[in-house]
């Protein structure tokens, strides 16, 4: 508290982010980040760029990068967005459509950044209860609405939802933007991008946080009608020009077109998650079904807190949410490498007793 701060910043709640730990810990899954390292291929275009060019601006518009994405995803580079991280094109997007006289909504359970920028930017909002099995149902996407978002698949949860459902919630609500934010969606779950030919209130935001091994270098993107697009070019223009920084620039380009290195790394993931479940499953765990890099799951006898903490005891960080109660028993886990799921299935057989 200072008598110098604006009433912005007393009222301000940050976003608290999962523990980056400073001590060596045996196996990190907290904060949904991959297991693999990025791509041979980005690390060599990373050292290529290490040199003299640094000392001047990047590229502000990131063109070669979106030409990338424009030829991976088959749209017009006019439909595309770069941000630092996705969090930033969701900040833009929060300021370029949701500053409206209604209130925007979002599920009472998802990603905590949303009600953030909703405060930081002046912005009401509704939250919308999931139901019973803590799925968004497309239905209570009716009432009148200055814009609205959620992920797919959502989070923490990681239950993903079918295209047909987010058809039903953009044709319900065509006189607002809805954002899809498919931080996720490379681990299974289908992607909404098609969608932006035949809805012009859709924005589908991604990042190269989890599927891409990227989350150190921060870089983010939208996809959306050229209209939207342009809104959140004007917001970057009145704010930062140069948001990407050469490396990540080139990083990304790699990363997009090193599609095997992508694929194969997804697959692990995927296969890595079906294992983590089933040995869960024979062990007294409830997993919500999961459509991510984690998943979200409950033990029908231990009580949530103490297997985080004789975990986090034996090196193993995994995310825990005090809130809202209806969450409290759950464990939100990052999907490693086999071998840091088979450790953690192990470790978990200790604390609940199996052997
Ligand atoms: C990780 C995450 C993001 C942010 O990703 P960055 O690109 O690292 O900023 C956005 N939305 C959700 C739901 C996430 O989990």
């Amino acid at each position: 508290m200072s008598k110098y701060w604006t009433d912005v910043v007393h009222n301000l709640t940050p976003y608290v982010p999962g523990e980056q730990p400073k001590e060596h810990l045996l196996i990190k899954l907290n904060t949904n980040e991959n297991p693999y390292g990025p791509s041979q291929k980005v690390i060599e275009s990373i050292a290529a760029a290490n040199n003299d060019q640094l000392r001047l601006y990047p590229d502000p518009e990131s063109d070669a990068l979106k030409s990338t994405l424009a030829s991976y995803y088959k749209i017009s580079k006019n439909s595309i967005f770069i941000g630092n991280g996705s969090d930033e094109v969701l900040a833009f997007i929060f300021q370029a459509f949701f500053k409206k006289d209604l209130p925007i909504l979002f599920p009472d359970i998802t990603y905590s950044f949303y009600p953030v920028y909703s405060r930081l930017y002046g912005i009401e909002y509704k939250t919308i209860p999931l139901d019973d099995e803590f799925n968004i149902r497309s239905d209570d996407y009716i009432a009148q609405n200055g814009g609205i978002i959620f992920p797919n698949p959502n989070a923490p949860t990681g239950i993903p939802k079918n295209l047909k459902d987010i058809e039903t919630i953009l044709k319900l609500n065509q006189e607002s933007v809805v954002v899809i934010d498919e931080a996720y969606v490379d681990f299974g779950t289908e992607s909404s991008v098609n969608l932006i030919n035949q809805y012009d209130n859709l924005i589908v935001t991604q990042s190269f946080s989890k599927s891409r091994s990227l989350a150190g270098m921060r870089i983010g993107f939208a996809i959306a009608s050229e209209e939207l697009i342009e809104a959140l070019t004007r917001i970057k223009n009145s704010f930062n020009s140069y948001p990407i920084d050469r490396l990540a620039q080139i990083a990304g380009v790699a990363a997009i077109e090193d599609i095997t290195y992508f694929n194969e790394t997804c697959r692990s993931i995927i296969k890595a998650r079906t294992f983590l479940e089933k040995e869960l499953s024979e062990i007294g765990f409830d997993t919500l079904p999961s459509g991510a890099n984690f998943i979200f799951t409950k033990h029908r006898v231990f009580d949530a807190i103490t297997i985080f903490s004789k975990l986090r005891s034996q090196g193993v960080l995994v995310r825990h949410f005090k809130n809202p109660e209806r969450i409290s028993q759950y464990l939100r886990i990052t999907i490693g490498s086999m071998q840091q799921m088979r450790k953690l299935v192990f470790l978990l057989k200790e604390i609940v007793g199996y052997i």
